[in-house]
């Protein structure tokens, strides 16, 4: 039995408790639910609490959108109370291995949920792998989203099919990952461990990749115009069902959104704002790292350094470990230096908002793909600084294909825990340099950022290209055929 034409689609949409997976994934829901899905979003009560407004608001605006809470296993998964999103715990390497393994607890409590409420479609995070086959079991569609580009998927799966990393035996090494629309080479100090000996999360990773192939398709929060050839080799080449839907920040139309989004920012918005008026077009360098980045205290004294010695005006989100006094007087010194030349905000910043200033020049980036491609959408070039995931093949995306960011050179994956080598004072300086400094180059670089701008927002638009596969899915879906239940 078909769903009935007219008959209005419901979906569960079951995101990752953690920033860089939470936030797109609530925008996602939103973009279905502004094309007419009932949409109930899955998630633990604090998880809840940093986007509750923003729905508030959307059905303020008629949207038929809601949250489902489910509580978080804390005391099965031997958690603290209170550690339910991956962003929020202070010492994230003792428990981010009880955090992974609390996903597999969510199953029953979201089974139950699926058996009670039967939505028509179920779209899940990738580390959630087990919901495409508690779906299937009753008869429900499900997608899968991996927060992630077309570029990034690409070169993931090359590494499966072609290992061309296992005969390299040295860290420094170059090699090419084969198989790719462009000549992509990264060094093995630049993998994750999991691509060099078995771990937890490489297993999870076959999880996933076996899933995949069993589900209903991939969602990814991108555009076809910003990367055609991956886009077409995800689907051709390697095979898989996908849709591009994004960018999906761009569903925070207005201030009220865009300064709500993920999180509330304890610092005065309006004189920030009127900060950044007083700046001229393009002169401001937006510095940040996601929100899980720590940094030592030695490598938040070059970025300092780093920063100021470029002399340019900046937007510096910083985050500090309040229990190491180095930390603490390194950057409170700094603060008290820099006077009005920049501006420092502790911990969490209206990212989109700031982004679309028009005295936003640069994007220091750790290159998590929701910042690249938000900085992509409000048409900033990058000074790209990977740092672990798939930050790394993010970074050739930006530099080497789209070429709208400068690399600072980080060369090597930031493991748990583990030391890394600093990035230095000179070489922020350079590139912020390279970046801000005008020339040729870096202005090339600005006029090729606005045209993605123009597309991106183009590609949301009714008769754009995200708009039409998202409608293309919802179609396909409603057709799709279920059993009678
Ligand atoms: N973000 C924000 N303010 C902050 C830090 C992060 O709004 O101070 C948002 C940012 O806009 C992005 C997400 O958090 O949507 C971070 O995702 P990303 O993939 O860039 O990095 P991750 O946090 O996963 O490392």
């Amino acid at each position: 039995m078909g769903s009935a034409e007219g008959h209005q689609l419901h979906a569960f949409f079951f995101p990752l408790m953690a920033q860089g997976h939470l936030i797109p994934f609530v925008d996602l829901a939103r973009v279905f639910s502004s094309h007419g899905i009932k949409v109930t979003i899955i998630t633990t009560p604090l998880n809840a609490r940093l986007f509750s407004n923003t729905i508030d608001r959307d059905k303020q605006l008629g949207l038929d959108i809601s949250v489902q809470l489910i509580p978080f296993p804390s005391e099965e998964a031997g958690l603290p109370q209170g550690y339910e999103n991956a962003g929020s715990f202070p010492n994230f390497p003792a428990v981010i291995s009880k955090f992974i393994n609390a996903l597999s607890l969510f199953q029953r409590p979201f089974e139950d949920l699926l058996q009670e409420h039967r939505p028509d479609f179920v779209v899940a995070d990738m580390c959630f792998h087990w919901v495409t086959d508690v779906s299937a079991k009753l008869g429900i569609s499900s997608l899968i989203f991996h927060g992630t580009c077309f570029f990034s998927l690409c070169v993931s799966d090359n590494f499966i099919r072609y290992t061309p990393h296992e005969n390299i035996k040295s860290e420094t090494d170059t090699f090419v990952v084969p198989g790719l629309p462009d000549q992509i080479e990264l060094t093995m100090s630049q993998l994750s461990d999991h691509l060099k000996k078995p771990t937890d999360f490489g297993k999870m990773m076959e999880r996933v990749k076996e899933s995949e192939r069993r589900s209903f398709g991939i969602l990814v929060n991108s555009f076809y115009e910003l990367e055609p050839a991956y886009a077409d080799h995800y689907r051709k080449v390697i095979g898989m069902k996908a849709w591009h839907v994004g960018p999906v920040s761009l569903s925070n139309g207005g201030i009220a959104y865009k300064s709500e989004r993920g999180n509330r920012a304890f610092f005065d918005e309006h004189a920030c704002l009127s900060w950044l008026d007083s700046k001229k077009p393009n002169s401001v360098l937006y510095v940040s790292f996601g929100s899980m980045t720590r940094f030592t205290a030695a490598q938040l004294l070059e970025i300092a350094m780093g920063i100021e010695a470029s002399g340019q005006p900046f937007i510096w989100v910083l985050r500090v470990n309040d229990e190491d006094a180095e930390q603490r007087r390194i950057t409170e010194e700094f603060e008290e230096k820099i006077e009005r030349r920049g501006l420092i905000i502790r911990d969490w910043a209206p990212q989109i908002l700031f982004l679309d200033h028009p005295a936003m020049g640069g994007f220091v980036t750790h290159c998590g793909w929701n910042s690249t491609l938000e900085s992509l959408t409000a048409g900033v070039p990058m000074i790209t600084w990977p740092l672990f995931a798939e930050q790394f093949y993010n970074e050739k995306l930006v530099t080497q294909v789209l070429k709208v960011g400068v690399s600072v050179g980080a060369m090597e994956y930031q493991r748990i825990g583990g030391e890394k080598a600093l990035v230095k004072r000179k070489d922020i300086k350079k590139a912020v340099e390279q970046l801000m400094g005008g020339g040729e180059e870096a202005d090339q670089m600005r006029i090729r950022a606005r045209e993605f701008k123009k597309m991106a927002e183009r590609a949301l638009e009714e008769g754009g290209s995200s708009y039409a596969d998202v409608t293309a899915l919802i179609e396909e879906l409603r057709l799709y055929p279920r059993p009678a239940v």
